[in-house]
């Protein structure tokens, strides 16, 4: 029997190359301790963390440029996808459908089997939706369609406000996931935000490139309705309904948010995204020198074509890598990812690309 020891240590984020996760902003941290035993799903009694919630909502729109929003911080990117469907669901009536790039997270796919609506997946086109193809997958029955502002995989962005002209000539809701992209986007020329486009709903997550604690998500509506269409009643708190999916929600995610966008929008966003662009573009050069196939990075994040060997050979010397579902190494360059990583994890590659 393995044990665990009692006062193991957090792995440190050393060689942590493919995950969206980074270590919180140090004001974000402090914020996160200080409210971890608030409760924003029980405004009623825990006044202070309700109130931080609706300032966390409003930085959150400033950054998609939506003047007005409605939302919350949900446990993740996961949840708040799963409301943006429901959300839908709740609004339209009849047999629904969800119509979504094959891009899009796997959160979708747990959206569409929790809430029993059917999800179709649109083939892309280097990495973004192909149009044709959503064009020909939507009906009158289509309740929403998803696009995605950073994809998981290749960190592409779906051209949303065509996708948005298609959603409505069936009268379908849009929903854009932009849970890891979100904190870079308005930093790049690209047409994401609500000002770009028709969006009725968005996720956005702190606790990726947002730099707050996990958990810490967004999701974010255009109007109240939406947040209407989840809400339920709530008989024994002092507040009369609750729209987010968990009930009981850690206070850490609020206040770090808060604390994060505090420190960072515009400046300290900034200038995360121009060094990460700077060293995913050097890193995809410095791959292409060396003969393998790279997807372009569009956003920070370097999908490059390594042999199954060395893959096999930098896991077993520590580093966290991971893969995209067609075999790709995927190197995610979140904060914590600097140059002086990158080149050691370059120097491995060589070390372990013998004969080439
Ligand atoms: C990470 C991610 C999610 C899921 O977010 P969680 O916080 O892990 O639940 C959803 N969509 C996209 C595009 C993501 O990158």
């Amino acid at each position: 029997m393995q044990r665990v020891e009692s006062a193991a240590e957090p792995q440190s984020f050393d060689r942590v190359l493919s995950s969206m996760c980074t270590p919180p902003h140090p004001d974000a941290r402090e914020a996160a301790e200080r409210f971890l035993a608030t409760n924003p799903g029980d405004p009623g009694t825990y006044e202070t963390v309700a109130a931080l919630e609706q300032r966390a909502v409003e930085q959150l729109g400033r950054i998609v440029e939506l003047g007005d929003p409605y939302g919350y911080v949900a446990s993740g990117g996961t949840e708040a996808n799963l409301q943006a469907v429901r959300a839908a669901r709740n609004l339209a009536s009849g047999e629904v459908n969800v119509v979504a790039p094959e891009s899009a997270h796997f959160s979708f796919r747990k959206a569409a089997e929790v809430l029993d609506v059917e999800l179709r997946l649109v083939p892309t086109v280097d990495g973004r939706v192909d149009l044709d193809a959503l064009a020909a997958a939507i009906d009158a029955e289509t309740a929403l369609v998803v696009a995605v502002a950073g994809t998981t995989e290749y960190g592409r962005i779906d051209p949303i406000p065509a996708v948005a002209k298609l959603a409505g000539t069936v009268g379908a809701r849009l929903h854009v996931d932009a849970a890891w992209g979100g904190f870079f986007l308005p930093f790049t020329d690209h047409e994401w935000s609500f000002a770009d486009a028709p969006i009725d709903t968005m996720t956005i997550d702190p606790h990726k490139v947002g730099r707050a604690a996990v958990p810490a998500g967004g999701f974010l509506a255009r109007d109240e309705r939406t947040l209407d269409a989840l809400a339920v009643e709530t008989p024994y708190l002092e507040s009369t309904s609750q729209a987010s999916l968990t009930g009981t929600r850690s206070g850490a995610g609020v206040a770090s948010t808060v604390a994060a966008i505090e420190a960072l929008w515009p400046a300290g966003y900034r200038e995360g995204y121009e060094r990460a662009r700077s060293d995913a573009g050097w890193l995809a050069g410095e791959l292409v020198d060396r003969g393998f196939d790279v997807v372009e990075p569009e956003l920070p994040l370097v999908a490059v074509d390594l042999p199954e060997e060395v893959f096999d050979a930098l896991r077993a010397a520590g580093w966290r890598v991971s893969r995209t579902s067609a075999g790709e190494l995927r190197i995610v360059c979140m904060p914590h990812v600097t140059r002086d990583l990158l080149e050691q994890f370059l120097d491995d590659v060589d070390r372990h690309v013998t004969g080439s």
